[in-house]
């Protein structure tokens, strides 16, 4: 997606232990008319699949499901990040941050996914797919059926996207990222 990899060049910083910032333009202060763009190519990629709910985790992927969820008018579901007192009954899993270098726990609602769904996982990163595979845990104890990941930004020197694919998830992403040494970003071509 050129619009994409033009902004990451322009306006995203690169550092040596992997990371990339997109502060300015997806996790702190967003840009509507982007998420609009992605949402618009996620519909490109996705919308001849079966699918009859987003899924995301919150936070960050929660604006380009949200924008997917309004194309499609489809129900954007959001996974936390612990489990609320008020949730009566949910399927918990344990995912490890590559950002803060720590386990947490996800949960999502019996109540929201239930057999018989076909979701599409939204993120805004891939990394080493930690997250994306919690998510996956989730849909199976549920007994749904996993129709497609999407993610803005894979970064595919990290091992995400082998590990997805090895399980036969069909994963979409937007800018492939194949390095960010010396504070340059290179795409995968
Ligand atoms: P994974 O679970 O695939 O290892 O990491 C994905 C999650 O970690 C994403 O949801 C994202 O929040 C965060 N993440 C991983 N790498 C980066 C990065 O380089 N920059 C930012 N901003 N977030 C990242």
């Amino acid at each position: 997606m050129k619009l994409l990899k033009e902004r990451i060049l322009s306006d995203g910083a690169a550092f040596d232990d992997g990371t990339l910032i997109v502060d300015s333009f997806i996790n702190h202060q967003m840009d509507p008319i982007l998420m609009k763009s992605i949402a618009v190519e996620f519909v490109r990629r996705f919308a001849n699949l079966p699918i009859n709910k987003i899924i995301t985790i919150e936070a960050s992927g929660i604006a380009p499901a949200i924008m997917l969820g309004y194309l499609l008018e489809l129900p954007v579901l959001f996974v936390k990040k612990r489990t609320p007192k008020t949730m009566a009954s949910a399927y918990c899993s344990t995912v490890y941050s590559f950002t803060k270098e720590c386990h947490y726990d996800v949960s999502v609602s019996k109540e929201y996914l239930q057999e018989g769904d076909r979701v599409l996982f939204v993120d805004d990163f891939l990394a080493n797919g930690n997250a994306a595979l919690g998510i996956k845990d989730l849909v199976e104890q549920a007994n749904a059926t996993l129709v497609g990941m999407g993610f803005i930004i894979e970064k595919s020197f990290q091992e995400g996207r082998r590990r997805l694919e090895e399980r036969e998830i069909h994963v979409e992403s937007l800018a492939r990222i194949a390095n960010l040494q010396n504070g340059q970003v290179t795409f995968v071509e």
